[in-house]
């Protein structure tokens, strides 16, 4: 059983650019890779759960999602930092399924794959929906105030939740 880093994907791990289809696009935020780099060496596994309802909008593909994501396993590739499993919602919201983030089913998605150690587990996100869903599996879970996250500071501090302004910065606040 092995303590996750269980992370966003846009606004997180890389730049945010609305309905993400071009894998040209991509750029690592920053801090991703030196934040990331010290989580695996404690031996965290890092796994991608991402909402993607630009699938079930019809702006994007299933093929794009999965483009940019071997773009991102590539750049990371690159610095020695690997991702254990990628987990992506393609429902829009009206369509109520279980997966979408405040949901659960990516969590458990990726739990059916390596046994996770949830007391030991983090989440990060810039939105409310990543750090909802990751407290309601009880995990200790902060808001990134890069992507959307500026938006939800005051949200954050009402709530008592943790802010970190990069991925090297969580690794700072919870190793
Ligand atoms: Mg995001
Ligand atoms: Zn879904």
């Amino acid at each position: 059983m092995d303590p996750h880093l269980f992370l966003d994907r846009d606004g997180t791990l890389i730049r945010e650019e609305n309905y993400l289809r071009d894998p040209d696009l991509v750029v690592l935020e920053n801090g991703a890779v030196d934040g990331l780099l010290r989580f695996a060496a404690i031996g965290y596994r890092l796994v991608v759960v991402s909402n993607q309802s630009g699938v079930g909008r019809g702006l994007i593909t299933e093929e794009d999602v999965i483009a940019v994501n071997c773009r991102v396993r590539q750049l990371l590739a690159q610095q020695r930092v690997s991702i254990s499993s990628w987990h992506h919602c393609s429902h829009r919201p009206d369509q109520g399924c279980n997966c979408r983030k405040p949901g659960r089913g990516l969590f458990e998605e990726a739990a059916k794959l390596h046994p996770v150690d949830w007391e030991r587990s983090l989440m990060v996100g810039d939105k409310p929906s990543d750090v909802q869903a990751g407290l309601s599996l009880g995990m200790a879970s902060a808001l990134i105030t890069t992507g959307y996250g500026g938006k939800h500071i005051e949200w954050a501090q009402q709530h008592g939740i943790p802010i970190v302004h990069s991925l090297d910065d969580m690794a700072d606040q919870f190793i």
